[in-house]
């Protein structure tokens, strides 16, 4: 098959295309408008990827034609960092849900299948969180989330974290109405927390910025430019699944072996793996101990408690829990996570540290 992928330079996109590369079975072409991450694959010797840089907002004619010339279609372009969900919800909305349209489209107009990556974030808050705002009492926390079950709850519209959300939810909802009234063949992906090497950037390496939770402790523990922040007490979960079980599971739904991904919505996750923010810092202070700690290493970080509006900005709003049913993915893919919570950790951490000591090194020659 020619799969194209669209954002195949981000975190998820450079890990399956790597891995579509050493399978070798189809050919890749990737698209996205940053090669930083991406680099090693495209100037690789004798690489087999054909990397092309385009925006899907902007080079509409370039990537219609390479619809028309895929036999399916991967998108992964998004806006997928929450702190800009607070400070830019309108870019959030149009490239998540407007831009993203543009490529459902073209898919419709050459009838080719499209694999649209969601997000576990769709389900919003728990009900025993929203009883709890609501006053009413919930003797049990129905978590975990199932795709054709659970109820999507959100917070109020001033709370502009939930654009994303709503934004990826409505191109869910589309997808699903094309499905049933013309049959557009789709599979939408809803990722809960996926982690590994290529996550984000260091805010000390790239001048401030404010990327997910793994790399701002890692900055904290490799530079200690500032201590680790539990934003609100860092109270709230999150169960992590490592990048190559995910990346293995998405293979599973563009192969389709067993033909029976049409139509669906999978979670990919790891529901075993979790524990809450503050558990994860403490945790990656005492495995950078254990494992990773070289004489010149800042001392161990300062954990320290923020609120979410001093952290973010006015209009953030948490996930409380999150944590994937994944029996559609056992039974129509049997596909089964291999990473435990210790596992996950370590090796993204190593990634890291592995990438720190070569900057150190070639900075120190
Ligand atoms: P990422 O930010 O690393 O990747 C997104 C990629 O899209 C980037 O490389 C970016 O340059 C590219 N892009 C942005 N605008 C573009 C444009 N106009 N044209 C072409 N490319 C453009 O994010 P990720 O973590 O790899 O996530 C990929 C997808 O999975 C997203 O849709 C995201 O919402 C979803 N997701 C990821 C997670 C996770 O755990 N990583 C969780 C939930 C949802
Ligand atoms: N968070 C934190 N400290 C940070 C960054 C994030 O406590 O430096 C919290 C954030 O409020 C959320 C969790 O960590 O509760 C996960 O946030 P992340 O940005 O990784 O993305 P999310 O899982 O919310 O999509």
């Amino acid at each position: 098959m020619k799969v194209l992928l669209l954002g195949a330079g981000g975190f998820i996109g450079v890990n399956l295309t790597e891995r579509l590369l050493r399978d070798g079975v189809h050919d890749v072409v990737a698209v996205d408008i940053q090669e930083e991450k991406i680099d090693h694959l495209i100037n690789a010797p004798d690489s087999k990827l054909t990397y092309l840089h385009l925006d899907i907002s902007k080079d509409e004619a370039e990537v219609d034609k390479l619809v028309a010339d895929a036999d399916i279609v991967v998108d992964l372009v998004a806006v997928a960092n929450p702190s800009l969900y607070v400070e830019s919800p309108f870019e959030v909305y149009d490239l998540n849900y407007t831009q993203n349209m543009k490529v459902v489209e073209q898919c419709r107009k050459y009838k080719k299948r499209l694999i649209q990556f969601s997000t576990c974030e769709v389900y919003g808050i728990t009900a025993a969180k929203a009883a709890e705002q609501f006053g009413l009492s919930s003797k049990e926390n129905p978590c975990p989330f199932s795709e054709d079950e659970t109820p999507l709850i959100m917070g109020p519209v001033k709370n502009h974290r939930w654009i994303y959300a709503c934004a990826k939810q409505l191109l869910e909802r589309v997808l699903d109405a094309l499905w049933k009234t013309e049959g557009f063949q789709f599979s939408v992906i809803r990722p809960f927390n996926f982690v590994g090497p290529r996550i984000d950037y260091l805010p000390s390496e790239s001048g401030g910025g404010n990327p997910r939770v793994f790399s701002h402790f890692m900055d904290a523990l490799l530079y200690g430019n500032k201590p680790m922040q539990l934003v609100d007490g860092g109270e709230a979960f999150r169960a992590y699944t490592y990048i190559d079980d995910a990346v293995d599971c998405m293979v599973r739904i563009i192969e389709d072996k067993n033909n029976n991904c049409e139509g669906q919505i999978f979670n990919i996750g790891t529901p075993e793996n979790e524990l809450t923010i503050a558990e994860l810092a403490t945790k990656m202070c005492d495995m950078f101990d254990e494992h990773f700690r070289q004489e010149g290493d800042p001392p161990r970080p300062e954990i320290v408690s923020i609120s979410g509006e001093e952290f973010y900005g006015k209009g953030y709003e948490d996930c409380d829990r999150r944590i994937a049913d994944i029996t559609k993915a056992r039974t129509l893919l049997g596909w089964e996570p291999e990473h435990d919570l210790d596992s996950v950790i370590f090796n993204t951490m190593k990634y890291f540290v592995d990438e720190h000591r070569k900057k150190q090194a070639t900075a120190g020659a």
